[in-house]
């Protein structure tokens, strides 16, 4: 059935999925949602620079075809109201691969966050936020470089499955009489209850992505990390399925941290992957004082929001933190800041999270010398002191430009 105002670009190939292996054609069909306030400024920029990387990279050979596709404030323009049409679904489920902006939450009016009903919907589980430093970004970190993790989040279940019962309500009396009859559990008196489900299920699909990641790219480790000293048989129950995991599915190319000594000296076998856990609030300090003893973290969902902005704050901060969510045949890459309305159409901002996002994509895609050419412009741009606001106030010397100009300068850069 054809779109109601979706556009298909006139040139282009679909991406296909089978049987779980994504094929890319050279001129594929790339979904993007521009995103409210500052979106559109980052993605005119960003779209520039990805494109003229592939360009470049490939001379030609390689386009992508951008078909934009709708939600939030844009959405709500086209669609008669509508901030979150069906056919950006369909369109996602078809095309196999989205980059977005922010998208405001609408405060009130019984709204879910855009975001929160994107990743249910398509079920796209596992968030995925890679943490690196990018040579000339400020950073509060003495060694900031030692910085290069991966955070798997799991992203559809724990605390933020929204199972809760307000202290007062009829709903939340029935359940705390439940518990205290029947189960023993003893809690104050008004209590605000929630529920944490943390599921073998959700768990496993998780970790094996972590793990697969993590060969992929020849990541060392995997580090679980969990409170399950506290939270036995949620958190505790997703460390030992995480464990269970890498036995049963990956057991040739694992070993434990136990094994590495043990076995092997201390030495890790070359073509392996640890395996191993940490609690969660140490883990916070340890990405502070030896981060380079880190790679692949997998953990649930509310550790793993906690973890990732505070270890995007030890690399320049979440400005510049990209990110994406990704299910079994959908991703969606995304700039993890929100809209900053107040430099909205200002050609102000830092494109940084949305650029790098795309780096991500082209990454996941397997279009590298693209991806690295980005990567490399980037830090040319930033060691020439050439920045946005947020990055030249924290630098003795710098040019400031705006975001347009900024993306300018990566492109000459890329020669
Ligand atoms: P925000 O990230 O939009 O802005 C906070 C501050 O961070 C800004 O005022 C600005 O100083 C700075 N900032 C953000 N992005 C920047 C960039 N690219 N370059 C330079 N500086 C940048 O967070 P907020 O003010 O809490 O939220 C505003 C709106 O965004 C809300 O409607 C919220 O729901 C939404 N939001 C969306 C997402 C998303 O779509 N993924 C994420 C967070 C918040």
């Amino acid at each position: 059935m054809p779109f109601e105002k979706i556009v298909p670009p006139s040139e282009g190939t679909k991406i296909t999925v089978e049987s779980g292996k994504l094929h890319i054609p050279d001129q594929p069909i790339i979904t993007f949602i521009e995103g409210d306030g500052i979106g559109y400024d980052i993605m005119t920029a960003s779209r520039r620079i990805w494109d003229a990387a592939v360009e470049k990279a490939y001379n030609g050979a390689r386009r992508i075809h951008w078909m934009e596709i709708y939600s939030g404030e844009k959405a709500a323009q086209l669609y008669d109201g509508n901030y979150m049409p069906e056919e950006t679904f369909e369109a996602l489920r078809q095309y196999h691969i989205g980059i977005k902006g922010p998208l405001t939450t609408p405060v009130g009016g019984g709204f879910r966050s855009l975001n929160v009903t994107l990743r249910q919907v398509l079920d796209l589980y596992a968030c995925v936020r890679p943490v690196r430093w990018y040579r000339g970004v400020p950073s509060p970190l003495k060694d900031p470089g030692k910085t290069d993790i991966v955070i798997f989040r799991e992203n559809t279940e724990d605390v933020y499955a929204g199972i809760e019962y307000e202290a007062g309500s009829a709903e939340n009396k029935k359940l705390a009489a439940f518990l205290r009859n029947e189960m023993g559990a003893q809690f104050f008196e008004d209590a605000g209850l929630g529920i944490k489900p943390i599921s073998a299920f959700a768990s496993k699909r998780l970790v094996r992505k972590a793990i697969q990641y993590a060969l992929d790219r020849g990541r060392k480790s995997v580090t679980l990390v969990h409170k399950g000293n506290i939270q036995k048989f949620t958190e505790g129950a997703f460390r030992k399925w995480g464990y269970e995991v890498a036995a049963q599915e990956f057991g040739d190319v694992t070993i434990t941290e136990d094994d590495l000594w043990e076995k092997y000296n201390g030495k890790q076998p070359e073509g392996t992957i640890v395996i191993k856990d940490r609690i969660a609030d140490i883990i916070f300090q340890h990405l502070l004082l030896r981060p380079d003893e880190f790679d692949v973290l997998a953990t649930m969902n509310l550790n793993g929001d906690y973890l990732s902005d505070a270890a995007a704050a030890h690399v320049g901060g979440v400005g510049i933190a990209p990110g994406a969510n990704i299910g079994d045949e959908v991703a969606m890459f995304e700039a993890t800041h929100g809209t900053a309305p107040k430099y909205t159409n200002l050609d102000k901002v830092n494109p940084g999270s949305l650029l790098f996002s795309g780096v991500m994509m082209l990454e996941y895609m397997d279009w590298w010398e693209a991806a690295n050419l980005i990567n490399t412009a980037f830090e040319k741009t930033i060691e020439q002191k050439i920045v946005t606001y947020d990055f030249a106030r924290q630098m003795e010397g710098a040019t400031e430009v705006g975001t347009s100009a900024f993306a300018t300068a990566i492109i000459r850069n890329m020669d």
